[in-house]
């Protein structure tokens, strides 16, 4: 199934939805990255969470970052997302293996520790980045989401985020939500749709049942004033370039360019983010060397 993301709006616009379905996404997030199925689960819910918090921003120059960076093994994840549903991420460590937790599931907030920050940086233009962060709840990401948008931006949210790992390591189904109650809108109401979430099974079961994102909103929302407003198709995606990493070569500073110069090698620079390898010979470094004098 392709993925896809909804904004929708329930109870005359009192609850606002973003949700998706981001298998393909995060396979293809987990095969660049080589993830053990605990580091799969971590990561995919991490890009699931930037390529949804993503949709929210005005324009295609505006640029979202998540970070959360807890004190386990997993040694930090960063995403990065635009308004158009791209997004693209890197793991500190991918190899990470740990026991299942006392629940039987995979241990994303063991391996993402629970000392540490959850940080969202949203780029909008401006001269100064808009910077939030909370303290790590769970390390579980959905709940760390949840808290952040009731604590940092006062707007009452609940997040889930589902990543299902395949025997072969594929990724089964991947997907979630962010259901956030506007200003104004009754306690009630709250409590019934924490009620209906806290009842449904885990949307990576309705996705693996091959539920569309709409069928599940409205099995949701059932009986609500399910709007569907518009939708996007997720997508991994990096922005690296040549002529970037070209200007990363320079801003490393002449002395260290000069020095991997006189060193009389060639260098291969790789993403982060994508593995793409860029390859610069003795000569290049030597022409990126005149051009930054
Ligand atoms: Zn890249």
């Amino acid at each position: 199934m392709q993925d896809k993301i909804v904004r929708a709006t329930a109870k005359d616009g009192m609850v606002r939805i973003i949700a998706g379905i981001t298998t393909n996404l995060v396979n293809e997030g987990s095969k660049i990255h080589e993830c053990t199925p605990v580091a799969s689960a971590a990561l995919g819910r991490m890009l699931t969470a930037g390529t949804l918090i993503g949709t929210t921003l005005k324009s295609e120059k505006e640029v979202v970052t998540l970070k959360i960076n807890g004190n386990g093994e997993i040694n930090g994840i960063t995403v990065t997302a635009h308004s158009d549903a791209s997004v693209k991420g890197f793991i500190g460590n991918p190899y990470v293996d740990r026991p299942l937790n006392e629940k039987g599931k995979l241990d994303v907030g063991g391996a993402i520790g629970t000392d540490g920050i959850l940080y969202v940086i949203k780029d909008l233009g401006l001269r100064d980045p808009y910077v939030g962060q909370v303290p790590i709840q769970t390390g579980e990401i959905a709940e760390d989401f949840a808290y952040y948008f009731t604590a940092s931006e006062q707007t009452p949210s609940a997040v889930s985020l589902g990543v299902l790992v395949d025997r072969d390591l594929s990724i089964k189904a991947a997907g979630g939500f962010i259901v956030q109650m506007m200003p104004g809108a009754d306690e009630l109401l709250a409590d019934v749709i924490t009620y209906r979430l806290e009842e449904i099974p885990p949307i990576t079961t309705l996705i693996s049942e091959g539920k569309t994102i709409e069928e599940i909103l409205e099995y949701i929302f059932d009986g609500m004033d399910l709007k569907v407003l518009d939708s996007l198709t997720p997508e991994y995606k990096c922005d690296c370039s040549r002529e970037r990493v070209e200007k990363a070569l320079i801003s490393i500073g002449k002395e260290t360019l000069q020095e991997i110069y006189d060193d009389k090698k060639n260098e291969e620079i790789v993403c982060n983010f994508c593995n793409t390898k860029y390859e610069f010979t003795n000569d290049e470094i030597g022409e990126l060397l005149n051009n930054s004098r």
